[in-house]
């Protein structure tokens, strides 16, 4: 028996897959994914819209660790990055022509602030018509998040290790 070739990698856990696992979850799915994620896919209580899918591969494909159709407890995200702490959600045309869903997604934006994450809604018309520069924003934005996250978890770890400090010069000074 031929031993298998791991060509491509499941887009949701990373783990390698064949040619054929990923003809056929690109056939299916338009993802390639290994058979357990596969799995996951068809459990899914909604399907991600084609617009969700493009993004999010092209996002990876940047090399963002994102993840798509996330349960964060107590809603399902598009895409999101943890490392930027930003959601994603790819709206289609209702989110701004329907009253109820676009206050819906107003709650949904205040929950996930709560949590500290901040909502970034992408309208499936950008994707369709300009998607190399869209992708181009988002990363700009998901990058420019995770840094100012960065400076910011310094500044208080600078502030705890100086308040550390102060303290220890006081206690010398007895
Ligand atoms: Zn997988």
């Amino acid at each position: 028996m031929r031993p298998l070739i791991y060509n491509e990698h499941c887009c949701k856990c990373s783990r390698g897959i064949t040619f054929s696992e990923n003809d056929y979850s690109i056939n299916h799915f338009q993802l390639p994914l290994c058979i357990k994620c596969q799995h996951w896919y068809r459990g899914l209580e909604n399907e991600p819209t084609l617009y969700a899918k493009k993004l999010f591969l092209s996002l990876r494909e940047k090399g963002f660790r994102v993840m798509l159709e996330y349960n964060d407890g107590s809603k399902t995200i598009d895409i999101c990055s943890e490392d930027s702490m930003i959601h994603i959600e790819v709206d289609g045309e209702h989110h701004s022509t329907k009253t109820k869903q676009a206050i819906s997604d107003l709650w949904r934006t205040y929950f996930s602030l709560k949590k500290g994450y901040y909502t970034l809604h992408v309208p499936n018309l950008a994707i369709k018509e300009e998607f190399e520069q869209t992708a181009r924003a988002i990363s700009n934005i998901l990058i420019e998040r995770k840094r100012q996250r960065q400076s910011k978890n310094e500044a208080s770890s600078y502030s705890f290790q100086d308040r550390l400090i102060n303290a220890f010069v006081r206690q010398l000074k007895i």
